[in-house]
Order: structure tokens, then sequence, then C-alpha cells
């Protein structure tokens, strides 16, 4: 058992860790889904499901829709070249990540009525590539 010097507390251990987040807080752990944009996944869907001229359409809305998002993402990475050499140059971005629903419920009706949601916010320094997260409970 380890024993952590600086507030001379022992540590609890990961299984019971894991039991009080599941057992009292209803909190599970799994693997996060990737982070996918509801346009692209409308337009995927519609693309999928169409033919024709509307499918031409949604391939071209859904083509319109990434390049704006490269360009964005372009444009960063431009941003951030002259950062790098230039100290009083910054370059922050901010990502609000998924509200996630706490306790953890799936039942229709309940699922609206949380009153706590999680939600990670990151803000990330583009020049020293560090990132902050901040966990959120949001009601
Ligand atoms: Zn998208």
């Amino acid at each position: 058992m380890h024993y952590c010097k600086e507030n001379s507390f022992e540590p609890i251990r990961e299984d019971k860790y894991r039991r009080i987040f599941v057992e009292d807080f209803n909190i599970r752990f799994k693997i996060p889904k990737s982070d996918t944009c509801p346009v692209c996944d409308e337009l995927n869907i519609k693309v999928r499901t169409s033919d024709g001229q509307h499918r031409r359409q949604y391939e071209y809305e859904l083509q319109l829709h990434q390049r704006r998002a490269e360009a964005g993402q372009t444009n960063i990475r431009h941003q951030t070249t002259p950062a790098k050499s230039d100290t009083n140059y910054h370059v922050i971005t901010f990502d609000l990540q998924e509200a996630l629903p706490m306790p953890r419920l799936s039942s229709g009706p309940v699922f609206y009525k949380h009153k706590i949601w999680t939600c990670n916010f990151n803000v990330h320094n583009c020049r020293t590539g560090v990132g902050h997260f901040f966990v959120l409970g949001c009601n």
C-alpha cells in the first residue's frame, strides 16, 4: 500500500473508486464515442438514403460543409505558426465538449429530467500545445 507523503492520507484503491461511482452515483466508465458533427451525420444519412438529384445535392452540401471545417483547421494552423516563434502572439482555441447527464438514466422521460449535466470545457494553447480541461456541472 502506498501513502501520499504530502497529505499523509491513504489513497483509495481503484476498485473502491469504481464501486462508489457505479453504486452510489450510477456513473459508468466506458470508452467515449468519437465526436461526430451533427451536420455531417445528417448529411451522410441523407446521402445514403436518397438518390438522383437529391443525392447529388446532399453530397455537394456535405462536401461544402467539410471544406468549411477544413478551412477553419487550416486557419488555426496558419495562425499557430507565427505564435511558435513570437511569445507575444497567442492562439487559443476553446471547445465545449459533449454534455453528459448525471446520474446515468436511460428511461425516456426521465432522461430529460436530469438535474445535473457534466460538460468538458477545453482551452488549448496552440503555441505551447498545452490544453486545460474544465469539467463543469451545469443544470
Ligand atoms: Zn461536420
